[in-house]
């Protein structure tokens, strides 16, 4: 029922003719793709309108990183939702945990930023998960707990079906270590319960969650093999169209 999702997440790697190369290649190598899985990169800002015109012609999508909660004024630096919907994006993460844990970025600014993108039409990925020293004291649910229920307060059902969660453990993002196909549904299955109780099983039913942190063409289809992973949200290996292409054929 749930279509897979496959998103890159390019992070601040690629320049000016490296994306659009890498655009280029994924873009012909998708059209198979095309009806049964959704598929997006998160190119850095500066790139996002050359690669979603590299893009155009394909299906697959282009989503911001980032996005700030204010729609117009006097923030220097930020980037509004009707600026990223204005040069073609339809997705955009928020709450990734480098900007959690690196930038330093609250539940309650993550809130802003998923509200302010769904009111502005777009379709944020809302990124949640553990530190290591929190798996390791037990804390994993209570951790998810607290980013669902935060990322997504004050939200009604209607607007909260626009939203993808990303399950990303942080001790394995980026760093060669993945969950477990096992430990990863375990989180997945707690995640769609919790959000059964926050809004319906309607809702649970339809939302798709991701999991990220080292997915790899070699661990993708046991990954989403698993009943309530929906798809992959996808760092490194996104940056080599062949790993990339290869995760999404095993998406399909
Ligand atoms: C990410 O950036 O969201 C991610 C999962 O990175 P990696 O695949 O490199 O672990």
């Amino acid at each position: 029922m749930r279509k897979p999702f496959v998103a890159g997440n390019w992070k601040m790697n690629t320049n000016s003719s490296s994306s659009i190369e890498l655009a280029e290649r994924i873009a012909s190598g998708t059209m198979e793709a095309s009806g049964s899985v959704t598929m997006t990169v998160c190119p850095p800002f500066v790139y996002l309108q050359s690669v979603a015109q590299a893009l155009s012609t394909s299906s697959v999508g282009v989503g911001a990183q980032d996005v700030y909660y204010e729609a117009k004024g006097a923030f220097t630096g930020e980037i509004s939702p009707s600026m990223l919907k204005d040069i073609g994006c339809t997705y955009c993460l928020c709450g990734h945990s480098e900007r959690r844990h690196v930038i330093g970025e609250t539940d309650e600014l993550i809130n802003k930023k998923v509200t302010a993108a769904i009111a502005g039409g777009l379709l944020p990925i809302l990124c949640v998960g553990e530190l290591l020293a929190e798996r390791e004291a037990s804390q994993t649910n209570g951790v998810v707990t607290r980013h669902v229920k935060n990322g997504l307060a004050g939200l009604s059902a209607e607007k909260a079906s626009a939203v993808t969660i990303a399950y990303e453990p942080v001790w394995a993002i980026g760093t060669g270590l993945t969950a477990t196909p096992q430990q990863a549904q375990d989180v997945h299955d707690f995640i769609r319960k919790l959000l059964a109780q926050m809004y319906d099983d309607k809702l649970a039913e339809e939302i798709r969650i991701l999991y990220g942190g080292s997915a790899k063409p070699n661990n993708a289809a046991d990954l989403m093999g698993q009943p309530d992973i929906d798809g992959l949200l996808v760092g490194g290996a996104s940056l080599k169209a062949d790993d990339f292409l290869a995760i999404i054929q095993a998406a399909m």
